[in-house]
């Protein structure tokens, strides 16, 4: 579109830097999320520089970041704090497979900060924290599968690519879910580990388990749906699956790679009282680093130490002092926005969703704006039917045009605002000011009429 052209030379040296990296990097990229085309007509954006809550691309263009790096970034790009205390690390030297201070000191405020947490473990990222609760959990239970629930992404390990983003029309039936791989090169034996159930249906969770249990070493949820769109639990599920999870000694992983700290200094465990076994942090953690971290109760955590039943835990990288510095500091930083910051970081959300929900309806497009404290998704409807009453990740489907939003977010990018390819997370971070959301809804009011 004429539109779409005008913009599209401001890109130019994006575009040239697409076409080569393609050359030489699969999908022009490391994650094939940030992949070519995810903002058609726009090529992949190469960025440069972010600072607080803005950024700039190599052809100097200028954003507010609302993907907040796929949720990392909850503090704003490159606090100073955070900086300084990378920077002394790395005069320090950034490795020596020792033990050290700051980790212990990471560790107890991370155990402070999180209910449930007696001990932790810090490692590079969610997908090898979550890898590393399912080997965990079999070895505390001495049962072989896990429970995950359709539509929910936990990483890329294939324990956890199943059932992730399948057509809902291949599911089968909610009582006896088909398994879909959500790649190839899966082995078969591995499916075979991994169950999946509907979320949200407490009486399936307990014929599951009732059935079942006697194999089920874990059951591994979000507190909130957050990877396709975003759905809240219904009143009470989360306690129920507590319950039943105690009931048939199967343990409760809760994966807080997002939730975490972007929730509150809590994370959803606080926010809906809810007490798990292991919990998995990541991505705000470290605002931006890769350190992520495994922790839970202490009976279980032991299990993490060497000893010919138990279970084990390594990596090279695994609780770096570079990253444990990083996650150190922004742990601290967090403490000092208290929960008045995040409050304020809500209300902001709640200004902006508001402000989107009627922008886009004047626009003529029917919308649904499901928010959960830090983050919100926009939902293009397609199908009829009341979206409060979604429940499940069925529900979605048959009902949204992901296209539509992939069209929004592209326009917004054209207009300075940068949000997440795909219907997704989009994030507020404590550096968004009230002037950061004013500008989006000016920019969503050109881009509502391109979607
Ligand atoms: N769990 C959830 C809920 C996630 O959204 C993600 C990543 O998006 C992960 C786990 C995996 O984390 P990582 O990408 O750091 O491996």
């Amino acid at each position: 579109t004429q539109y779409g052209n005008k913009r599209l030379e401001k890109f130019s040296r994006s575009i040239e830097l697409q076409r080569r990296a393609s050359q030489e990097i699969p999908e022009s990229t490391s994650s094939n999320y940030r992949g070519s085309g995810s903002y058609a007509p726009y090529p992949m954006v190469f960025m440069e520089s972010g600072s607080g809550a803005e950024l700039t691309d190599v052809d100097g263009n200028n954003y507010i970041d609302f993907h907040a790096g796929v949720s990392a970034i909850i503090n704003g790009h490159s606090p100073s704090r955070q900086i300084e205390a990378v920077k002394q690390q790395i005069d320090n030297g950034p490795y020596f497979a020792t033990s050290y201070e700051k980790e212990h000191e990471a560790a107890h405020l991370l155990n402070e900060m999180v209910p449930s947490s007696d001990l932790a473990k810090f490692i590079s990222t969610g997908t090898e924290a979550i890898m590393s609760a399912i080997r965990l959990a079999r070895a505390y239970t001495g049962k072989e599968k896990v429970l995950k629930f359709e539509g929910m992404y936990h990483g890329h390990t294939d324990y956890a690519l199943v059932n992730v983003h399948p057509g809902a029309e291949d599911l089968g039936t909610r009582r006896n879910p088909t398994k879909i791989p959500e790649t190839t090169g899966i082995p078969q034996e591995t499916m075979e580990t991994v169950e999946s159930a509907p979320w949200n249906d407490i009486d399936l969770l307990e014929e599951k388990l009732e059935r079942e249990g006697d194999d089920i070493a874990a059951v591994m949820t979000e507190a909130v749906m957050s990877n396709s769109g975003l759905l809240w639990p219904e009143n009470g599920y989360l306690d129920e699956l507590r319950r039943l999870t105690n009931e048939h000694d199967v343990l409760f992983i809760l994966d807080e790679v997002v939730t975490g700290f972007r929730m509150g200094l809590q994370g959803a465990q606080g926010y809906f009282d809810i007490d798990p076994d292991l919990t998995v942090f990541g991505k705000a953690m470290a605002n931006g680093y890769p350190c992520a971290a495994l922790c839970g109760r202490e009976e279980v955590m032991r299990f993490l130490e060497s000893g010919s039943d138990k279970s084990t835990f390594m990596g090279t990288f695994s609780g770096n002092p570079l990253v444990v510095a990083a996650a150190h500091a922004n742990l601290e930083l967090l403490h000092e926005v208290g929960e008045q910051g995040y409050k304020k970081l809500y209300d902001r959300g709640e200004r902006l969703t508001a402000g989107l929900k009627e922008i886009l309806a004047d626009a003529g497009h029917d919308v649904f704006v499901p928010k959960f404290a830090g983050f919100f998704a926009v939902h293009f409807l397609d199908g009829g039917g009341d979206p409060a009453a979604w429940r499940e990740y069925r529900d979605i489907g048959p009902n949204t045009d992901p296209d539509a939003y992939s069209r929004f977010a592209a326009a917004m990018m054209g207009e300075g605002i940068f949000l997440p390819p795909k219907t997704g997370r989009i994030n507020l971070m404590h550096a968004h000011t009230d002037e950061h959301i004013d500008e989006a809804l000016e920019a969503a009011k050109v881009a509502a009429d391109h979607v």
